[in-house]
């Protein structure tokens, strides 16, 4: 029997999406969709960081949660598309190679490859991290700028470049 991620209770179709109708609807109010534009790029903020979105991002990290990349890439693929974002090649932004290791995969690796599938474009590896940084999320901009200095060797180029990142 397959359940529901977030309510457990039984799941008669869609299985691929492993989340019930009734969650969806509840998903989809969590959906934020801001464009951010930072002049020689955008940033594009999916969903709020609350409620269920919280618990499948926390679910993510561990291994049983893996196949929420596909539930995730069916929002992101789709926001991209409604938005018209133009996209030709998705990445992410790495975790550091030790901190991968101890779990195992890269949650927003997994998700950039499983987008790129659905999205029929190209998954490439662009960064490699050489240290691991403090959360940037109450940093201002010259802290951030501090912290993320040689944090990443950028090893590949490309235009229209979308990059994942998942609050973590
Ligand atoms: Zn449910």
């Amino acid at each position: 029997m397959y359940k529901c991620v977030l309510c457990k209770s039984e799941l008669f179709n869609n299985y691929d999406e492993m989340i019930c109708d009734n969650c969806k609807v509840n998903i989809a109010s969590y959906l934020r969709l801001e464009l951010i534009d930072r002049g020689n790029y955008k940033i594009y903020v999916l969903f709020f960081y609350e409620g269920d979105i919280k618990k499948l991002i926390r679910c993510f990290k561990f291994h049983e949660g893996t196949y929420l990349a596909k539930v995730f890439s069916i929002y992101l693929s789709r926001a991209i598309r409604e938005e018209g974002i133009p996209c030709e090649t998705i990445s992410y932004i790495p975790m550091h190679s030790k901190k991968k290791a101890i779990r195992g995969f890269d949650q927003a690796e997994l998700l950039a490859r499983q987008s790129a599938i659905i999205m029929n474009v190209n998954f490439s590896k662009i960064l490699i991290r050489k240290k691991r940084t403090k959360s940037l999320y109450n940093l201002d901009k010259e802290a951030r700028k501090i912290e993320l200095r040689d944090a990443f060797i950028l090893v590949n180029k490309t235009d229209n470049l979308l990059i994942i990142e998942i609050n973590r």
